[in-house]
C-alpha cells in the first residue's frame, strides 16, 4: 500500500488501515519511547494535546537522576566535575536545537521561558521613533503576546490605541490571507518598527510565510520577530534562511520538555555582534573566559547566548536534552513527513463524516500548517468537547468554539486518529 501524500483518496477508512499505516510507519518505534496518559483501569487516552504540552520522555527520568546524583556527589564541583558539566550545560543542547529550528549554532540559546525572552527581544529590536513606533501583530494573537508588546508600547511612552496594528481575518474568513499580510505591511510602511507574529497561530493553526513577510517588512525598514511557540518542534522553520531578526518559542509543546520548562531564543547572525543593540544583561552573556573575573566591564558573547542573564536551571535543562536527543534520533525531516500524512489522514476522516455540525478552519495546504487542526463547532457547543473527553481524548477548548487537537508524528499514531475521529462520530449522533 502506497502512501501518497499529495492524494487523500489514497487514505480509506476504516481501521485496518490505519493499522497498515502504523504498520508501514518507520518512526512507530518512537511512540514507545513516551509515557501515554491513561486512565484509572489503564486504558490509554488519545492524545492530541501535544500543543499543548508534550508528553514525557520516558528517558527523562534518567537524564534528571544524573543531575541529582551529580549534585548529590559533587555539589558545587558539579559545575565543572559532572558527568554533563553544568557551567557550559545550555552548549549540550544547541546543536539539536539549531537543528530543530533551522538555526545556526550561534544564533540559537536556551533561556528563560518564552514571554521572559519576547521581552528581551523587544528591549532589543523594539526602538520606536516618534515617526517608527508601530508593532503589527495578529488580532487573535495569543493573550501573553499581546500583553507583552502593549507593555512594550507603553514603557517607551506610547499608547497601543495608536502603535498597535491588528491583522484580522477577512469578514467571513478565519485564517489571514498571505497577500493581506503584505499588504498591512505596506500600508502602515515607515511608521511601522516591528512586525511580531506567532509564526504558528496558536487558535487556527495556520502556519505563516515566515520568509515572505520578513523580506517584505525589512524592505520598508521594520524589524521582523517570530513566536514559534507552535512551531517549534512541529514544523520545519528555517529561521536562518528566512532572515527574521529574531524569534522566541517554548520547549514544552512540541518539543516535550516538561510544564513551565524553559524557553528557546534565536537572534539572527547579522546581529551577532552588534554593539549598537541596547540590550538588557546579566553575567551568563558575559565572555565565558572572564565570566569570574567579576570586575570586568560587561564583554558579551557573541551570538544569541550573549542575550543570557542567568545562570540556568539545570533540572530543566536535563528535561530539554532528554527531548532533543530524541529529535536528533529521529530527525525532522523524517517527523515532518509523518505529520503531514497524520494530520491529512485526520483531515479526510473528519470530512468523510459529513457532518455539518463540525468544520476545519485551519488551512487545508500543507505547506500553510503544522500538526494542529483546529475544529470549529457551530453554534459553539462545548458539550461536544465534554462528551469527547468523556469518551477517552485529550484535546483542548478554545473559546469561543474550537477544538484543537495535534497528532504529534514522536508519539502518535494512525489508530489514535482513528479513534479519535469515531469517537467524534459517536458523540456527534
Ligand atoms: C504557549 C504560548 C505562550 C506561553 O508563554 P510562556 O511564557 O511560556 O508562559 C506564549 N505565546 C504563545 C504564542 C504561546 O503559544
Amino acid at each position: 500500500m502506497s502512501i501518497n501524500l499529495s492524494t487523500e483518496s489514497k487514505f480509506k477508512e476504516g481501521l485496518a488501515f490505519a493499522q497498515q499505516m502504523d504498520l508501514e510507519d518507520p518512526l512507530a518505534r518512537f511512540r514507545s519511547y513516551f509515557h501515554i496518559p491513561t486512565d484509572e483501569d489503564g486504558n490509554e487516552f488519545v492524545y492530541l494535546c501535544g500543543n499543548s504540552l508534550g508528553l514525557q520522555p520516558k528517558s527523562t527520568k534518567n537524564y534528571l537522576e544524573q543531575e541529582l546524583k551529580d549534585w548529590g556527589n559533587l555539589g558545587v564541583e558539579g559545575h565543572f566535575h559532572a558527568k554533563n558539566p553544568w557551567m557550559p550545560y545550555h552548549e549540550f543542547l544547541t546543536q539539536a536545537m539549531a537543528d530543530v529550528v533551522g538555526a545556526k549554532p550561534n544564533e540559537v540559546v536556551i533561556m528563560n521561558t518564552l514571554s521572559v525572552n519576547l521581552h528581551l527581544m523587544m528591549v532589543s529590536f523594539y526602538r520606536p521613533t516618534s515617526t517608527r513606533n508601530k508593532i503589527m501583530i495578529e488580532y487573535d494573537a495569543f493573550p501573553s503576546d499581546r500583553y507583552a508588546v502593549e507593555s512594550q508600547i507603553r514603557f517607551h511612552g506610547f499608547d497601543p490605541k495608536d502603535c498597535l496594528v491588528e491583522l484580522k481575518a477577512r469578514e467571513g474568513e478565519v485564517t489571514l490571507r498571505d497577500e493581506d499580510i503584505l499588504a498591512t505591511i505596506d500600508d502602515h510602511g515607515e511608521s511601522l518598527a516591528l512586525v511580531m507574529l506567532g509564526n504558528t497561530n496558536y487558535y487556527t493553526g495556520q502556519f505563516f510565510n515566515m520568509k515572505s513577510i520578513t523580506t517584505k517588512g525589512h524592505s520598508l525598514g521594520a524589524v521582523v520577530g517570530f513566536d514559534c511557540a507552535h512551531g517549534a518542534g512541529n514544523a520545519p522553520l528555517e529561521l536562518h534562511d528566512s532572515g527574521a531578526d529574531f524569534a522566541v518559542w517554548c520547549t514544552y509543546k512540541y518539543i516535550n520538555s516538561g510544564p513551565g520548562s524553559l524557553g528557546g531564543c534565536f537572534v539572527h547572525e547579522r546581529h551577532a555582534s552588534d554593539p549598537n543593540l541596547p540590550r538588557f544583561t546579566g553575567w551568563w552573556g558575559h565572555n565565558k573566559e572572564t565570566r569570574f573575573g567579576m570586575r570586568d566591564p560587561f564583554d558579551p558573547i557573541q551570538g544569541a547566548e550573549g542575550w543570557q542573564l542567568s545562570n540556568p536551571p539545570i533540572l530543566s535543562m536535563a528535561a530539554i536534552k532528554a527531548s532533543l536527543d530524541i529529535f536528533a534520533e529521529a530527525g525532522m525531516k523524517n517527523l515532518r513527513s509523518k505529520a503531514i500524512k497524520l494530520t491529512a489522514y485526520m483531515e479526510f476522516l473528519i470530512h468523510q463524516l459529513g457532518n455539518e455540525m463540525i468544520a476545519i478552519i485551519t488551512p487545508a495546504e500543507p505547506e500553510r500548517r503544522g500538526s494542529q487542526l483546529s475544529i470549529q463547532v457551530k453554534n459553539a457547543d462545548q458539550l461536544l468537547f465534554d462528551k469527547i473527553t468523556k469518551a477517552g481524548v485529550i484535546a483542548d477548548w478554545r473559546e469561543p468554539d474550537v477544538i484543537r487537537v495535534s497528532a504529534v508524528p514522536l508519539y502518535n499514531s494512525f489508530s489514535d486518529v482513528y479513534r479519535f475521529v469515531e469517537i467524534l462520530k459517536e458523540q456527534l449522533s
